[in-house]
């Protein structure tokens, strides 16, 4: 199997070096840059599977990073957050990262969740009991979601998605009418069994509405059972 190239865009050295010992151990490839600037370069022309990303950088913060690199790309990032703050998660999701992670992290949970990042950019290795037909295409209304290439239109239109929210509606679409709990779909989408917070679920699908539907506020394709969680509705 190829090596999987790991970008680390921190300012701290320590942290820089506890990441880079472990991740090597596990068998990634490690590249660092230690400034967000740097981060946003290697990140564009170093092509790597995956970004950890942390949020208080120098000369450019992690959310802009974030941003810039979403323009461009769709790896998986994580975001480190040294504060508990619940706007750096949300504003870190809402920008486009695919999870985020508040330090100080266990070692053990973040190659979990390095792992389960990057088994959804490799949708062949995927040992879940769920797989799509191949080249099967979704329609609902005017929304066409074509599985092999990773890409949703709308009104004949391309829609930009991340990767994450494209797990989701792929997720969703391909079981239509079958209602999901946010738990079930942290598991199934985000690859988590112990750890992950549910609304990292609400939070993207929120955004993938703002994309999708016409109207987010009354949405037709990704719908809300209360109480229960989200399903798909096949117009
Ligand atoms: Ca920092």
């Amino acid at each position: 199997m190829e090596q999987r190239k790991i970008l680390v865009i921190e300012d701290e050295q320590t942290i820089v070096d506890i990441l880079k010992f472990n991740l090597q151990k596990e068998g990634y490839e490690v590249i660092e840059a230690l400034d967000g600037m740097t981060g946003l370069e290697y990140a564009l022309s170093e092509k790597p599977d995956l970004i950890l990303l942390d949020v208080m950088l120098p000369r450019m913060d992690g959310f802009e990073v974030c941003r810039h690199v979403r323009e461009k790309s769709m790896v998986p990032i994580i975001m480190l957050t040294a504060r508990e703050e619940e706007v750096d998660k949300v504003l870190g999701l809402e920008l486009g990262a695919d999870d985020y992670m508040t330090k100080p992290f266990s070692i053990r949970e973040l190659t979990a969740r390095v792992k389960a990042n990057l088994r959804r950019t490799a949708p062949e290795q995927t040992t879940g009991t769920f797989i799509p037909p191949s080249g099967a295409i979704i329609t609902s209304g005017d929304l066409i979601v074509n599985l092999e290439r990773y890409e949703v239109k709308k009104y004949d239109r391309v829609i930009e998605i991340t990767l994450r929210e494209f797990e989701l509606l792929k997720f969703l679409a391909t079981q239509p009418e079958k209602i999901f709990t946010r738990e079930n779909l942290l598991e199934n989408v985000w690859g988590y069994e112990y750890y992950g917070d549910v609304r990292t679920v609400d939070v993207t699908v929120r955004r993938l509405r703002e994309k999708i539907e016409d109207d987010p506020g009354s949405p037709r394709y990704i719908m809300t059972k209360r109480g229960v969680g989200y399903y798909f509705n096949k117009a």
